[in-house]
């Protein structure tokens, strides 16, 4: 295949479990329930009476940009928005990275940077995350930095699949790193945390927050996220999106999940909850090893985390085998009270 860059030919692209007959689905950190029916009606109302499917969305997102500038608490001219933070992560690359530097992440973490990263031909330099808490080597990631030609660094806060949010000495070094290094903070956790770096954004001119609707707003079917950075920042993310990124359908969702926001936002005390029953179920097996989570999953390892997950998803409940362990999502509180007999079942207790 002489016609393909041959680093693209040794890539694995992200690939998610695909099982036929799953009964509870826990592995991609979805919220369990859709959106209500009245939303799915207004939207399918909007789409029989108002849209007209001939033309091209609203190349600036205006509306949309307004209701997510209001919801995060900066103004309209802070907010670039993606199709899904995805392709967020991609115009970053592009924008920093391309032909020009390397990118540094702490692992375990969410893999599409080092994919998306690895599909642009920039190098990847990724350190390890302390086993006892999944901190991250402070020294040992300025080290790569004063040692590489590192351009931007992505952390998660809360990480995913660890739940940890960065610690104070992670956000105080982040602090301390050069205004030539684009720091990268995914908050795709955010509403299950309560934590946000945004009231840093103006002291900080290099660093950029993203946010996602495919978790707590439950929109992961339509693929919307969005950057929140400076405006000089948000110009350049500008400048690399492809014209009409968003489905007009896809922005409209977005409208209406912010406009109806309790409706949607009400349940997470419900999953916060469910998550401390699950975790003091897994605390309390000798076998396991289970970390706090700040986000809506649960992160743990067993004796054999590749059978384990293979069984649990042969008794009808699929989580993932990810970062050298197990990332289970919550569900309801009837999957969750699944999730914990299938376990048992399987350690035989
Ligand atoms: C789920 C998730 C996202 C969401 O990505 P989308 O492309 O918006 O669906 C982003 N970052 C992290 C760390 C995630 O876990």
């Amino acid at each position: 295949m002489n016609l393909i860059r041959s680093d693209l030919l040794e890539l694995n692209a992200y690939s998610s479990d695909h099982y036929s007959s799953i009964e509870d689905k826990l592995d991609a950190n979805e919220v369990a329930v859709d959106l209500p029916l009245f939303l799915k009606q207004k939207l399918g109302d909007e789409l029989t009476n108002y849209l007209s499917a001939n033309r091209y969305p609203d190349g600036l997102y205006l509306n949309l940009r307004r209701k997510i500038a209001a919801y995060a608490g900066v103004s309209d001219d802070w907010i670039s928005i993606g199709n899904g933070s995805d392709e967020l992560i991609r115009s970053v690359l592009i924008a920093s990275c391309l032909s020009r530097g390397d990118i540094l992440v702490a692992n375990p973490t969410f893999s599409m940077y080092q994919i998306l990263a690895k599909t642009l031909g920039i190098a990847v330099h990724s350190i390890d995350r302390g086993e006892e808490d999944f901190t991250i080597d402070l020294a040992k990631a300025q080290q790569t930095i004063d040692r590489e030609n590192i351009k931007a660094l992505f952390v998660v806060h809360p990480n995913s699949p660890t739940g940890n949010l960065l610690t104070e000495d992670e956000i105080n070094w982040l602090k301390s790193l050069s205004r030539d290094i684009l720091v990268v903070i995914d908050e795709a956790y955010y509403e299950f945390a309560g934590h946000s770096l945004v009231s840093e954004l103006p002291k900080h001119p290099n660093w950029l927050i993203f946010r996602t609707f495919s978790k707590a707003w439950r929109l992961a079917a339509f693929r919307l996220g969005y950057a929140i950075a400076a405006p000089e920042l948000v110009n350049i993310l500008e400048k690399v999106r492809l014209p009409y990124n968003l489905p007009t359908i896809t922005a409209l969702a977005g409208e209406l999940v912010l406009e109806h926001r309790s409706d949607i936002l009400s349940i997470i005390p419900e999953i916060q909850t469910e998550r401390a029953k699950l975790w003091q179920f897994l605390q309390g097996l000798p076998q396991i090893k289970v970390w706090k989570s700040d986000a809506n999953f649960i992160y743990f390892r067993s004796p054999n985390d590749r059978l384990l997950q293979q069984d649990l998803a042969k008794q009808g409940t699929l989580i993932r085998l990810t970062g050298g362990g197990l990332r289970v999502t919550i569900g309801t509180s009837e999957q969750n009270q699944r999730t914990i007999d299938r376990i048992k079942n399987q350690l035989v207790l």
